[in-house]
């Protein structure tokens, strides 16, 4: 008998969950993480009494009840609704795309003459497409919504986010942004969403409520004595670490955060703006409270904190955040998961050890599934 079933490697939501379960289901677990803290991406940080969301900003959503049932048994969520602004030139526009971006955009007032607009946008792209689906992110947006806002509110931004051309990137990034003829701000489609009261930090906690935890604990510095403690291991870091990076390294994008607390208890009116020119080197400004503070309550504090966010292409020793699922690190990533698929003792899962541009809800179901026998 081994000291534990499962030695967990990463406190992030895929292993902070699969830890839940496995508890729940009566085995023994231990979760480390070479950071800190407990948490992973969702973290937070409280700084002047705001939860700060240390490694980017994170809003719940999804459309999966059972998921959402899920969460709210652990923390109830918040009413936080994602309606990101767009800073183009001093210039404000509402995202996703919809009818007040298009009316901010052309002036058009009604659902007819914005289609009209973008029919209009769109006629170059798609007889360049020739009926073929789009091969790259730039056709992919310019058949979608045409050149003016591609140019205004996405090629700056996405060639910063990404560091790369946007006809190097591939298509699906950008489908997942909704295109809509209503007056309707909500950046998501689901049907559920929301920040959990109190933080992120609830959420972790009570997941890992009764399970052991070890912080400051790098998996490749102590494998041996864990992989002996355990009868599986769960490993959520990134996959090429885990084989000595031997077919090379994959590519990500990195951020970092200049993080400033502001005299002031409101200093952008929203949680996300997005700065989507090409020459301001953010890619966005985040004040954390209106996560969290809504109405008068955003007075109620007196100051407030902000981060910058700027994307980098990583290097050894940074954190690795966005997977490049280009088709080089595609294929890379294929001689990698070869490899885990014979592993008969090890669980690969999560954003960096599938190399997958994971939202936080497809984590946790991916996870309840692994519990479903
Ligand atoms: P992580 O949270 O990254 O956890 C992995 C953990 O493993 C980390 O804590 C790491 O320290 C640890 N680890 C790695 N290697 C080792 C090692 N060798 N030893 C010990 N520990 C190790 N999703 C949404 O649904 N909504 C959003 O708004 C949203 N915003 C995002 C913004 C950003 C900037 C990013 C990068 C992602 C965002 N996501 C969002 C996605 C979300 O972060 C992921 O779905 C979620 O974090 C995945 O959890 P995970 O456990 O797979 O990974
Ligand atoms: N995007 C853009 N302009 C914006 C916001 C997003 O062009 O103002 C594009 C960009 O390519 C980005 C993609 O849409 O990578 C997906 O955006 P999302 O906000 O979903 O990215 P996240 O940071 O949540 O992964």
């Amino acid at each position: 008998m081994k000291r534990y079933h499962y030695v967990i490697v990463g406190s992030g939501l895929f292993g902070s969950t699969f830890a839940h379960f496995a508890k729940k289901a009566g085995k023994k677990c231990l979760v480390i993480d070479k950071r800190p803290c407990l948490g992973g991406n969702v973290y937070c940080d409280n700084v002047e009494g705001i939860n700060v969301h240390k490694y980017g900003a994170h809003i719940f959503h999804t459309s999966n009840k059972e998921v959402w049932d899920f969460v709210n048994g652990i923390v109830p969520f918040n009413r936080y609704t994602n309606c990101p602004v767009a800073n183009y030139k001093g210039k404000l526009y509402n995202l996703p795309f919809n009818m007040n971006t298009f009316y901010q955009m052309w002036g058009v007032t009604t659902p007819d003459e914005a289609k009209a607009k973008i029919e209009e946008q769109r006629k170059e792209a798609l007889e360049a497409l020739n009926g073929r689906e789009p091969a790259n992110l730039e056709e992919q947006a310019l058949s979608m919504v045409g050149r003016d806002i591609y140019e205004t509110l996405i090629k700056g931004y996405t060639e910063k986010q990404w560091g790369r051309s946007c006809t190097k990137l591939p298509a699906f990034i950008i489908r997942r942004l909704p295109l809509r003829f209503v007056f309707d701000n909500n950046y998501f489609n689901d049907s559920y969403q929301g920040i959990p009261v109190g933080g992120y930090n609830k959420l972790i906690k009570g997941l890992l409520e009764g399970v052991e935890t070890r912080v400051n604990c790098d998996f490749f510095e102590h494998g041996a004595e864990l992989t002996d403690m355990a009868e599986k291991i769960v490993y959520t870091g990134p996959i090429d670490a885990y084989y000595g990076y031997r077919f090379g390294h994959l590519a990500w994008r990195s951020l970092s955060f200049e993080q400033e607390v502001i005299e002031k208890p409101n200093y952008q009116g929203n949680a996300v703006v997005n700065h989507t020119e090409r020459e301001v080197p953010y890619t966005r400004i985040i004040e954390h409270k209106h996560f969290e503070m809504f109405g008068d309550a955003v007075y109620d504090n007196a100051k407030t904190v902000i981060t910058r966010e700027y994307s980098t292409e990583w290097k050894p020793g940074m954190e690795p955040y966005y997977p490049v699922n280009d088709d080089e690190n595609e294929a890379r990533y294929k001689q990698y998961k070869a490899l885990a698929d014979q592993e008969e003792n090890v669980i690969f899962g999560g954003r960096l050890a599938e190399y997958k541009y994971y939202d936080m809800a497809p984590v946790i179901e991916k996870v309840m599934r692994c519990f479903d026998n």
